[in-house]
């Protein structure tokens, strides 16, 4: 069983609130909103963080970028959302498992 606590919930093993998943990707809701909406879009592969991505993960990255605004129109946000991805400690990242932050709605704050 892994130890990272995203694949075990891309492996259905942590419960999550699952909005989207394919072969690829599962999407879910953060545990711990920051907006009104707020998933976490991760690979199904496990990879640490952007530092470790690989001529590889293109087409993967890719995906998953092109996803964004159709989950965010899914989500009710017409108008537009944020994307972060914290990268190292230095970056806020707390799970070492890729994801996109996928945030949105009402009262979102100034960046
Ligand atoms: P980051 O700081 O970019 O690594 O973000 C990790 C995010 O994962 C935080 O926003 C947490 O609220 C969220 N999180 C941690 N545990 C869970 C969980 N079991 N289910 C959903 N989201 C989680
Ligand atoms: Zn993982």
């Amino acid at each position: 069983m892994s130890e990272c606590l995203f694949c075990r919930i891309a492996a259905g093993e942590v419960p999550s609130e699952r909005v989207y998943e394919d072969e690829r990707v599962v999407v879910f809701r953060d545990i711990n909103p920051k907006a009104a909406v707020h998933l976490l879009v991760i690979p199904r592969e496990h990879i640490d963080s952007l530092e470790d991505l690989a001529p590889e993960h293109d087409a993967l990255m890719g995906y998953m970028l092109r996803l964004l605004p159709k989950l965010a129109r899914e989500q009710g946000l017409a108008d537009g959302f944020r994307t972060i991805i914290n990268t190292g400690p230095g970056g806020g990242q707390i799970i070492f498992h890729l994801h996109i932050h996928l945030l949105g709605g009402p009262g979102l704050p100034g960046f």
